[in-house]
């Protein structure tokens, strides 16, 4: 009797945070149909062997994320970029303040470190990618959906749709709340209670797991496939319109919290890779 062979997966980490990692462990599905044979975080191999699908996860910050980058990419039949890191550089960014580059660059010169490119960089930047999983990270679904092939897996356009909560035409705010305010009114549109909530035109996929519990959505999943193919301006315009509409705040408010740390790591994500000069992802090629 023939066996079934199983088809081969490797994870490989650049610089991020290692929560994708964590979130494809929760997602146990693909167990019994697919072999992990490298991630360092659970699995002991000393690099990279030739597998069918290779995902990667961070960004490319220093000249080892290149070369262990190339190397495995060699070896995959099909690269896979995870994660906001993997898609844009994301938080390995934050290693750009001056304290922490100065304590690096010194650590430098005695012992050896991997020299520090500028900027983290998306993979695409030194790879040729297949498909791109953004989130932050991706949920467990998410990557269940991918390893599976699930052909009924359709994320929905954005993630008001997913949402459930009820927009209120007459329930305008005068002033953003914060993030994190307090009490949430269930079943009303985070909008319509003063939150930053950029569901309207965030990508969907992640069943609303942030605005289902009353956190506002920061758009990790990246712009919708409306949006996809354009410079992140557009998104944020559109999003600029929605709380024009839907409240009462001034233009200038919206305008500063739209470029919040909170909201700027991922509504940006896009306009940062466009600095490029590199034509958007297609929408075919984004889960
Ligand atoms: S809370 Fe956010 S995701 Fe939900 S309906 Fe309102 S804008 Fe959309
Ligand atoms: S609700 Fe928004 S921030 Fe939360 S997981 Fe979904 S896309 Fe990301």
């Amino acid at each position: 009797m023939k066996q079934y062979k199983m088809p081969k997966f490797a994870v490989l980490q650049l610089s991020g945070c290692a929560g994708c990692e964590v979130s494809l462990l929760n997602a146990d599905e693909w167990i019994d149909q697919y072999q992990l044979v490298y991630m360092p975080l659970v699995v002991s191999a000393y690099s990279v062997p030739d597998v069918d699908v290779l995902l990667v996860s961070g960004g490319v910050r220093n000249n080892e994320d290149i070369h262990h980058l190339r190397e495995a990419a060699k070896r995959a039949k099909k690269v896979v970029a995870v994660g906001t890191c993997a898609i844009s550089g994301g938080i390995s960014n934050l290693g750009n303040r001056d304290e922490v580059r100065e304590v690096f660059l010194s650590q430098e010169e005695r012992i050896h470190l991997p020299r520090l490119l500028p900027r983290s960089q998306p993979i695409d930047d030194f790879i040729e990618v297949d498909l791109y999983l953004p989130g932050c990270p991706p949920t467990p679904e998410l990557f269940m959906a991918l390893l599976l092939e699930k052909e009924d897996f359709k994320p929905s356009k954005t993630v008001c749709q997913e949402c459930g909560r009820k927009k209120v035409p007459d329930m305008k705010p005068e002033h953003f709340v914060g993030f994190q305010a307090g009490e949430v009114l269930p079943d009303i549109c985070l909008i319509n209670q003063g939150y930053p909530c950029v569901g309207t035109s965030t990508r969907g996929g992640c069943n609303a797991l942030c605005t289902k519990p009353g956190h506002p959505c920061v758009g990790c999943r990246g712009p919708s496939d409306a949006f996809i193919e354009k410079d992140s301006s557009a998104w944020l315009k559109s999003i600029q319109r929605v709380f024009e509409k839907m409240t009462n705040i001034p233009p200038e408010e919206i305008y500063e919290t739209l470029r919040s740390p909170q909201l700027s790591l991922f509504l940006f994500q896009f306009s940062d890779y466009n600095q490029t000069g590199k034509p958007p992802r297609p929408k075919e090629k984004v889960l």
